[in-house]
């Protein structure tokens, strides 16, 4: 997907404030953050949206979902923290390319 915003950001056309970065996730934060913490957690591999994954997406989403609390411990957020999955233009997503995004404060 060479038009896809994240899948240039993974490949390092376009910079980001990586948190995290594995063989098959990366996380880095949002530019506009609606939170003191605010991260997107992708995987590497284009997948368009929730909308569209499969049976073979399912270790991939769950290593999204096991990985998401740890990058968010590290960056304070140990008390707790939202997370979403913004999917389909209906569900208001604007980056057609599967994000968790996490949101939090970090506690004293
Ligand atoms: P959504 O698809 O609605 O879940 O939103 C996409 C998110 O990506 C928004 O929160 C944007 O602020 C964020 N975003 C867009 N472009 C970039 C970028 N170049 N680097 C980091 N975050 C971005
Ligand atoms: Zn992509």
């Amino acid at each position: 997907m060479t038009d896809c915003l994240f899948c240039k950001i993974v490949r390092g056309e376009i910079p980001a404030k990586v948190v995290y970065e594995d063989d098959e996730l990366l996380a880095f934060n949002d530019i506009r953050p609606h939170a003191p913490v605010h991260f997107l957690l992708i995987p590497k591999r284009h997948i368009e949206s929730l909308l569209t994954v499969n049976e073979a997406d399912q270790a991939l989403l769950g290593k999204m979902l096991a990985t998401a609390p740890s990058i968010a411990k590290q960056l304070g957020l140990q008390a707790g923290f939202k997370m979403g999955v913004n999917t389909g233009a209906a569900g208001g997503q604007e980056v057609f390319h599967l994000h968790l995004h996490v949101l939090g404060t970090p506690q004293e």
